[in-house]
């Protein structure tokens, strides 16, 4: 028998765990811990609640968890009710799949200001995760600015955009849609340090800024390189730049709609300003060089803006005693292999970069090199050992029947259109298990 323990439930701990029931068969017992009391990581917190398309890959990761080899071990800190040197102990394999929940830092003056947010608590916030249910974003903001030219930039802004009728179907959390009613906003600026051939947003996603009810996309002709120059991109690519384009020429049909959605390009952020809270951001021109970096110009102008919401990108916070690549935020490995019977896969493996789907390749190819390297296990003890453990420790853990309880309490909870209410307190997840 192999003993594998992943450690994180988003897509890149399921897909992982799946392919381990699908190279070794009976032959295997995973445990998936994870800090919170409910499974899926990204697809519940990460994934923009009116993408629930998206959020249906969860159905698969349930079908990996009804299988008796493959256990949810949730409520589990590790590190602090189990460390990772105890479960290299018990499991011939340890899987980092721990994603990259922590913002890039936006390293410039004034980013400590009230109403400068990182994404990730953003996203957080309106997704209910419990560590940023209290996060309270500044929504009388009549000006936003969004840093950040990749999709989560887009989610960010579609979700400050949308009018509550657009959320029907979602599963947006109570507190973020009652705040978002509240809003203010009637300019969000998208601030990229590149130009319109450099965005990181992919064709769907752009395209439903101009399906918008109340929100319309703002383009400026001078920034695009000539039509023919598009001859050179991806598919995709030329996909987004298009919807770039066509926007220019939607735009004066839109011109009822009260929200302009700007997208600055060639501006990178220098500092940002205001008495204890956010007033301004100052910009700086840039252009770019022959390796398409972008480079300051020296010429900076003022953005007024009562909100900054970075999205710049993510980091996989360390672990003590687990080599660090600090440059990129993620595990130092090669090819998911960090130790002798420690690993690492997805976002913590690679960066936050791809889709969910991307996970899917990732959790595979670190199962193929679980299985080269511990052939049919060393007669460890895997789970028996970690109950015990937690026996010994008082330490109980959520199981995938108790998550399945959570879950009917939150869908029993909905408002009405909507697929669940999401507990956002820990202790109240716990409670609903009971
Ligand atoms: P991303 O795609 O890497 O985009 C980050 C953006 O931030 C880039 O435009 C980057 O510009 C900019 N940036 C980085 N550092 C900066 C700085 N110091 N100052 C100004 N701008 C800076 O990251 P993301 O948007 O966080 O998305 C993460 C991953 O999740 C991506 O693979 C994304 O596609 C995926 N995702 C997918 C969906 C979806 O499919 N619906 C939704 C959300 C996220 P440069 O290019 O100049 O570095």
């Amino acid at each position: 028998m192999r003993h594998i323990a992943i450690i994180g439930s988003g897509p890149a701990g399921y897909y992982s765990a799946e392919a381990a029931q699908k190279k070794f068969g009976d032959d295997v017992a995973v445990d998936i811990i994870d800090r919170l009391p409910v499974p899926f990581g990204l697809i519940r917190t990460g994934v923009a609640p009116d993408h629930q398309s998206i959020k249906a890959v969860s159905r698969r990761y349930e079908k990996t968890n009804l299988g008796d080899n493959v256990r949810f071990v949730g409520n589990v800190t590790v590190g602090e009710d189990v460390s990772v040197a105890e479960l290299q102990d018990l499991y011939d394999a340890v899987v980092l799949a721990t994603g990259a929940p922590n913002d890039r830092v936006l390293d410039i003056a004034g980013s400590d200001l009230d109403g400068v947010i990182g994404s990730a608590a953003f996203v957080g916030w309106y997704n209910g995760h419990p560590d940023f249910k209290d996060l309270d974003p500044p929504l009388d903001a009549r000006s936003v600015a969004v840093i950040g030219n990749g999709n989560v930039a887009l989610d960010v802004a579609r979700i400050l955009a949308k009018t509550e009728a657009e959320f029907a179907g979602s599963d947006i959390v109570g507190h973020a849609l009652d705040g978002l009613k509240q809003s203010k906003v009637e300019k969000i600026t998208f601030l990229g340090r590149r130009g319109p051939h450099q965005i990181a947003m992919t064709p769907k996603e752009l395209g439903e800024l101009s399906q918008l009810e109340r929100a319309r996309p703002v383009v400026e002709t001078a920034d695009f390189p000539e039509l023919d120059d598009d001859a050179v991109l991806d598919p995709g690519m030329r996909k987004s730049v298009t919807h770039l384009r066509n926007f220019q020429i939607i735009e004066d049909d839109a011109q009822h709609k009260p929200i302009e959605i700007v997208f600055d390009f060639f501006a990178m952020p220098v500092a940002i300003q205001g008495d204890g809270k956010v007033e301004k951001l100052v910009v700086e021109r840039t252009e770019l060089d022959a390796d398409l970096r972008s480079v300051g110009t020296g010429e900076r102008y003022d953005l007024d803006c009562q909100m900054v919401i970075s999205c710049i990108g993510y980091r996989t916070p360390p672990i003590e005693g687990v080599p660090y690549e600090d440059g990129r935020g993620r595990f130092a490995n090669i090819d998911g292999r960090i130790l002798p019977g420690l690993y690492c896969v997805g976002w913590a493996r690679r960066g936050p970069s791809g889709t969910i789907g991307t996970n899917k390749p990732d959790g595979f190819a670190i199962i193929d090199a679980i299985a080269e390297d511990i052939g049919a296990g060393e007669g460890k003890e895997g789970r028996a050992g970690l109950d015990r453990l937690f026996a010994e420790r008082g330490v109980e853990a959520v199981t995938f029947r108790d998550w399945k309880k959570i879950e009917e309490a939150e869908i029993a909870r909905a408002r009405e259109g909507s697929p669940r209410e999401k507990f956002t307190d820990i202790a109240d997840m716990i409670a609903a298990r009971d």
